[in-house]
């Protein structure tokens, strides 16, 4: 299953990440957001932990996509 990894280019919000199939995710990134896709989990997660270092924020899984 791939993951989409939500970076928010503007606010940087905390870094989220969802599951394919999530009516959350956006068709195509904009200009002030950017969605990574990734292979699997372990991707998703080594990327979200780079953007979280980028930003100096924190990354979880989305909660839309927690279950
Ligand atoms: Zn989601």
């Amino acid at each position: 299953m791939s993951y989409f990894v939500f970076e928010d280019l503007v606010n940087a919000t905390q870094i989220k990440i969802h599951r394919q199939g999530c009516g959350n995710i956006g068709d195509n990134s904009t200009e002030t957001t950017k969605w990574h896709e990734c292979s699997n989990l372990e991707e998703a997660k080594s990327k979200s932990q780079e953007l979280a270092n980028q930003y100096g924020k924190g990354w979880k899984m989305a909660e839309c996509c927690l279950s």
